[in-house]
This record gives structure tokens, sequence and C-alpha cells, in this order.
């Protein structure tokens, strides 16, 4: 079997093929720290986490680099709205950042670099495309000229004779009409207050394409292998990236580019002003289990726009109690009996969930392998037809997945670590007379697979066992 990707870069599958023996160098872009990020964002991490960790369960190591961007012109009008300075406002949002990741059971990246400790990188980098004639300075800005880049849009597939040559544009954001020489170096200018860095190429600030260019391969080398993003990063974001960085080095930037679609909410685009903008920590108070919003992210393959519903949450969350109930239940019992039969489920459902990762990470699919699997072993464990041996290897195999999933619970410990919190909470809701949430809390100790017992000596767990 080997391990295919859908690449951006040439809009084909490939087959998946390190640049040096098991190591593999990564970039994913991350938040611009200036608010919490919504269900969309986080169903782009928890694809990109979904592929590092079956990169891992296929035996490479992965570094992986994702930025924190810290300075641009939503964090500063953010700061200034706030009175206080761009670190302080950025440091508060990278916080909630790092707390919803754990809610989400994300992997650590091995960095988290923020732009403003790259500066001086940056305008290196930009000297360097100055020098080589790839830009220039205008009103104390820099611009990249896209004409003097041959290859300028092969990642989005933008001909070059839509381009329009020497118009410029300043902002971050825009769209592929309005493709013209994008800023490198922003001038400073009174908007700006405080935030400015003086240097060699003049008073002012980077712009957001430069400092990934400039953190990937720093911190990776020139060239490396997975970089990945929402959809909407491929222009202008990662096109320039590749612009500014080939232009740069002259050698290829990143082997493979994978991009996630888009997430809706109840049909609709994400909008503030509709009414049906999520926050992840909005849906936690809410009520909702971050682990079945983990669960309902990665039940859709991840190049095909997801549809959140509250409905599909209700059954993700029904769905995953199924899984979660039934490793519990593994966990608990006694067999006796040596069962071929069993031990081929255990098999053929790794075999299974390995052939769809591999077929350019489908989710949807091993998960149905999953369920398949729950259901013949469901029937098995009532027969009690089963060894000690079948029960340990279908827990290595429920292990094996949900290292890569990470919503079906990894040890025993991490499971009592859990339900002691929730009852905690729930006992903090009670003594509030919040009776809503006691409830709804009980309930996500039962989709955990307890039931509690309110006794005199306190509340206790009782793990259900069919
Ligand atoms: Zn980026």
């Amino acid at each position: 079997m080997s391990l295919m990707f859908f690449n951006t870069l040439g809009r084909k599958l490939e087959v998946f093929k390190p640049l040096q023996d098991n190591q593999i160098r990564m970039y994913t872009c991350g938040p611009t720290v200036y608010d919490y990020p919504h269900i969309g964002n986080y169903r782009t991490f928890v694809f990109e986490d979904v592929l590092r960790k079956y990169l891992e369960f296929k035996g490479y190591k992965v570094t992986q680099v994702m930025n924190l961007t810290d300075v641009d012109d939503k964090t500063i009008r953010g700061a200034q709205k706030d009175g206080i300075s761009l670190r302080e406002y950025t440091t508060t949002y990278s916080k909630a950042f790092f707390d919803d990741l754990e809610n989400l059971r994300i992997e650590k990246a091995e960095f988290y670099p923020r732009a403003t400790d790259f500066i001086d990188d940056m305008v290196k980098f930009t000297k360097g495309l100055i020098e080589k004639g790839y830009a220039y300075t205008s009103e104390g800005s820099v611009y990249f000229d896209i004409t003097k880049f041959k290859d300028y849009g092969k990642l989005s597939g933008l001909v070059i004779e839509q381009l329009k040559s020497g118009a410029r544009v300043k902002v971050d954001e825009y769209k592929k009409e309005d493709a013209q020489d994008f800023a490198l170096w922003k001038a400073w200018d009174s908007a700006d207050k405080d935030v400015f860095w003086d240097t060699d190429i003049g008073k002012g600030r980077p712009g957001w394409h430069i400092e990934c260019s400039v953190m990937s391969t720093k911190l990776l080398g020139q060239t490396f292998d997975i970089h990945a993003g929402g959809i909407d990063l491929i222009f202008p974001h990662h096109e320039n990236e590749i612009a500014q960085s080939e232009a740069l080095t002259g050698k290829k930037f990143v082997q493979y580019w994978l991009h996630s679609e888009h997430l809706i909410v109840e049909g609709q685009k994400m909008s503030k002003s509709l009414g049906n903008f999520y926050t992840l920590r909005q849906l936690i108070e809410m009520g909702h289990d971050p682990v079945a919003i983990r669960y309902l992210l990665i039940s859709a393959h991840y190049r095909a726009p997801l549809n959140f519903t509250f409905d599909g949450l209700k059954q993700a969350t029904a769905s995953l109690k199924r899984l979660q109930v039934f490793y519990g239940r593994l966990q608990s019992v006694d067999g006796t009996v040596d069962n071929k039969e069993f031990e081929d489920f255990t098999n053929s459902t790794l075999k299974k969930f390995e052939e769809a990762m591999d077929a350019d990470l489908n989710t949807p699919l091993a998960l149905a392998a999953l369920f398949d699997y729950v259901r013949d072993a469901n029937r098995l464990l009532d027969g009690g037809n089963f060894s000690e041996n079948d029960k340990k290897r279908a827990l290595e195999v429920m292990r094996k997945i949900d290292s890569v999933f990470s919503v079906i619970q990894v040890s025993k410990d991490d499971i009592d670590k859990e339900i002691e919190e929730l009852i905690a909470r729930r006992n903090e809701a009670r003594a509030k007379k919040d009776w809503a949430l006691a409830d709804k809390i009980r309930t996500r100790i039962y989709e955990r697979g307890f039931i509690l017992e309110d006794t005199h000596a306190g509340t206790k767990a009782k793990r259900i066992t069919s």
C-alpha cells in the first residue's frame, strides 16, 4: 500500500515520497491572533492534525511549523481599540488558541513562531528579492513584481496575461481579479501609530505573505515536503509564498500542497450578520462536547465541503458514544474462547482503515470500516466468543486507529481524569442550581460510557457494561 495525496500543485493524486528518508517537514498556516478562531478555521486545523498523525501512524517523523500572525491590519486595529500594546493583545488570543487546540485534541506542532520575532529575517529576505530584481520600492513600501516570476499562477491556475502589470496592492487579502504586485514591506502610515520597525528597507512592517515564506524556509529549509492550509489560502497567499520563495532561492519551495475545503453552517456561508458564526468556545459554552465537534469535522473528507449543522452534531455525538462505549466494554470484558472470526475481523479492520487513509486521507471510509467492526465485534462479545488475546488485539487496533482520529480515548487514565473533571463541573452547576447545565454534563458523562450515582458520600461514576 502506498500513501497518496491530492496535490493542489498540478491538481492530481500523487504517491507521497518524502525528500529525506522518513523525516517529514511540514508547514501549516496558523491563525491571525486577533480574535477567537471560528469553527471553519478549526476544520482546517483538525484536518492538518489528522494528516500529521497519519504520517506518524505510517512511521514517519514529522517536524511541523505553524505560524502565529501577530502583526497585520487586524491585530493592529484590535490592539488600538482595546488601548493595549500589540504584544499584549495578541498574547491573549494566542493563549485562547492553544486552549482550543487542547480541547480538540490537536497534537502540538514542533514550532509556533510568531511573525514579530522574525522581522530581521523578513528584511533580509526582502532585500534579497530587491537585489535579484524581483522587488522594487514605491512610496516607502516594497512590492513583488509578479510579471518577473515566470511561474506566477502555477498553484491557483491564474494565467499571466490576466495580470495587471505595474499595478500595486498594499492590503494582504484580495481576489484573483485583483492580482497585482503585492506588498512585501509596508511603509508606516499614521494609522499604524506605534507599530513599526526601523530597518534598512525603511520604517514600516512586513506584509502577511512574506511572513510564511521566511518562517517556513528558516525553520524547515528552502525545500520541504508538505504545505497545508484552507482552500481560501491558495490565492493569493500560497501563490505569493511560492513566488517569493522560489524567486529568492531558485529552488522548488514545496513538494505537496494540501488544501481543505470550506465549512458552511446550516447550509449557509458563515457570517456574523446571519447569526451562524460560531467560535469553538461558544459551542463548548452551549454544552457541546469538543471531541464530538472533532468527530464531526473528520467525518467528511477534507476535500469535500462540510455542512456543519446542530442535527449533524447530535448525530456525531451519538456515533461517538457508540465507539466510546464499545472501547469501554472491550476493556471490561473477560474472554476465554479463542475465536478465529474475531481475530480476522480485527485484522481486516486495521487493513481497511489503512487503505482508506492511504487514499488521500479518506476519513469517512475509514470510519465506516470502524463502525462495521463495532457491530460485528459486539455480536461476538454478546456471545462470549473471544479470548484474552482477541481482546488485547482488539484494544490495540482501536488504539492504533485512535492515534489518528483521537476521539475514542487513548487510555483509561485519560478517561478517569476527564470523568473526574466533568463530575466536578457538574457539582459546581448543581451548587449554582443550574440544572440544565448539570443535566448536559450528566449526558456528556453518559456518552463517555458512564452512569452517575448520587449518594450521600458524593457522586460516583459507574461504567456501562453493555
Ligand atoms: Zn501562511
